[in-house]
């Protein structure tokens, strides 16, 4: 940037009003944008859509130099330039994707002092030569964007991130603003400690999103749950739908368009041209559904997504918080909707234990779908679950989430939970949840005979229940981690159920109710 900073607040406020067109700071942007153009550091933690970029993009316009962003989304770079250029500003970017005469020139142009911002990747950052460049340009300062990627706890870990403590050793004197969506505590205090940020204040808006209405229904069968969802509430509206599998991202995709539904299916399977031509389509038509894997969504800035649909469960809450937050941006009320079931349950935990990462990335990727797991299947307000999770307190429950539009039953279910975890011990420990279940319920099945199960003094405890109430208990007894399954789908107890089948405590469990959809109380729309 090559403007002056002299009178700061106001100076920033026209930049504002007169390059970007917005009228005015949108809540902590203006404190963060004092801050940083009057040379302090900073972290940032704001939301998905918050607002970060103007966090950084204006006080580069406000100080001498380049303002220089760290990101590690390769494949937006060119947009976010596109963006920036299309504004009046002289930006540019340096990453793998230039070809050795396109880098020469934006190192020129940086040398010449001629850029207001400049992103980088990380490794690129990081190669000598950059640093070198840098070293011999004017620097605005520094932006360290998804700067949770530093940190071993997150779930996007970089090691190239950890590196970038180069750059408070090597530039001491040039500010550091680091911004992400997603930290925790723990995660906040690596970020702190990779770029010198002990003194920085922290900069933290609410994670809460109310005009999202949070949902999670049990589910029975997924694709034709999320027609009736459609069809119901959201008819021509547009929204993503995100699957697990590649194939059933297909699937679903092609279902959708046979009930004349309009549906694209994105996935990182499909050719870049045919993953851009989805992506312009859902920017630019009104109502498509973008079917998709998690491939599909970051840096996705479509204001009027009207649902976010999850047929499969993501693998934590910061993916789920991530993926959930792309619905509603533009503050109109939308949905969150979620279906999930046992044998989701008993997928991702099996992901998680066959995963080649090391035994301590598993840990913490175990803990962070506990923490989902715990929201699924929460009887109390979910918003007042996700926004604990990540550090804020919402002090009433929000009356816009499934849990507070119609309070699940839950009841005393120890006595049933010891039957399920007892045929899981008598059984060997090695049974799915079918199996199980007929034993519970006295099912004389061959397999039983066979391995003669039937003269278990488990077998047929459980008749006055039917399958779908056991298989409720089973997927609630390994949500809350009283039963484990092992990599062929057999469970096991695990040391936690001990207390509960000797009688030391009890348990609750709710009960499973499909919600019906008329008693959902549509908001703002
Ligand atoms: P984030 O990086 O936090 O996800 P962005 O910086 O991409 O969010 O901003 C999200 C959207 O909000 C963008 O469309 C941006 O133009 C818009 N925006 C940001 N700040 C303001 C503001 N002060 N006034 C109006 N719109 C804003
Ligand atoms: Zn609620």
């Amino acid at each position: 940037g090559a403007m002056s900073a002299a009178t700061t607040p106001s100076r920033a406020l026209h930049v504002l009003n007169t390059v970007w067109g917005y009228p005015a700071f949108r809540g902590v942007q203006s404190k963060i944008v004092e801050r940083v153009a009057a040379g302090g550091n900073a972290l940032v933690l704001m939301p998905t859509g918050g607002g970060k970029s103007l966090c950084y993009q204006l006080p580069s316009l406000l100080r001498e130099g380049v303002g220089v962003v760290v990101s590690p989304l390769i494949a937006l770079m060119k947009d976010q330039v596109d963006a920036l250029r299309a504004l009046g500003l002289r930006a540019a970017y340096l990453n793998s994707t230039l070809l050795p005469h396109e880098a020469r020139e934006v190192e020129e142009a940086l040398l010449r002092g001629e850029l207001d911002l400049l992103y980088v990747a990380p490794e690129r950052l990081l190669m000598p030569r950059t640093l070198e460049l840098l070293g011999r340009a004017p620097i605005a300062l520094f932006a360290i964007d998804e700067a949770h990627c530093v940190s071993q706890w997150g779930h996007d870990f970089r090691p190239e991130y950890q590196q970038l403590a180069e750059l408070p050793e090597r530039f001491p004197d040039i500010p550091r603003v680091a911004l992400t969506a997603t930290a925790d505590e723990r995660t906040r205090a690596d970020i702190k400690s990779v770029l010198h940020l002990w003194d920085a204040p922290e900069f933290i808006s609410s994670f809460d999103r109310p005009n999202i209405q949070y949902r999670v229904m049990l589910k029975s069968s997924p694709k034709t749950q999320l027609l009736e969802f459609i069809r119901t509430e959201h008819a021509g509206d547009a929204g993503i739908v995100y699957c697990l599998s590649r194939k059933s991202v297909d699937d679903t995709a092609k279902w959708l368009q046979a009930q004349g539904i309009e549906a694209v299916a994105y996935h990182a399977g499909l050719s870049p041209r045919e993953r851009n031509l989805a992506q312009e389509r859902f920017l630019n038509e009104e109502g498509l559904i973008v079917v998709a894997t998690v491939a599909f969504g970051m840096g996705i800035d479509k204001p009027n997504v009207r649902f976010v649909a999850h047929l499969d469960l993501p693998k934590s809450m910061e993916g789920y918080y991530q993926e959930t937050g792309r619905a509603g941006r533009d503050s109109l009320a939308s949905t969150a909707w979620m279906v999930y079931g046992l044998a989701d349950v008993v997928n991702v935990r099996r992901m998680l234990a066959q995963s080649d990462a090391p035994e301590e990335v598993k840990r913490v990727e175990s803990a962070k779908l506990e923490a989902l797991l715990t929201y699924c299947e929460t009887a109390s307000c979910r918003r007042q679950v996700l926004l604990a999770y990540f550090g804020e307190t919402l002090e009433e429950p929000c009356g816009n989430c499934d849990t507070c539009l119609q309070p699940p039953q839950s009841r005393d279910m120890t006595r049933e939970a010891q039957m399920a975890l007892s045929a899981a011990v008598r059984t060997g420990n090695r049974f799915g949840a079918a199996h199980l279940t007929d034993v519970l319920r006295g099912n004389q099945t061959e397999r039983i005979t066979a391995l003669g199960h039937h003269q278990l003094p488990t077998f047929g405890v459980g008749g006055q229940h039917d399958d779908k109430t056991w298989r409720s208990v089973i997927r609630q007894l390994l949500s809350l981690g009283y039963l484990v399954a092992d990599d062929h789908y057999g469970l096991s107890a695990t040391p936690k159920s001990r207390a509960l089948l000797k009688g030391e405590t009890r348990l609750n469990l709710r009960e499973d109710t499909l919600l019906p959809r008329e008693k959902v109380v549509k908001r703002g729309s």
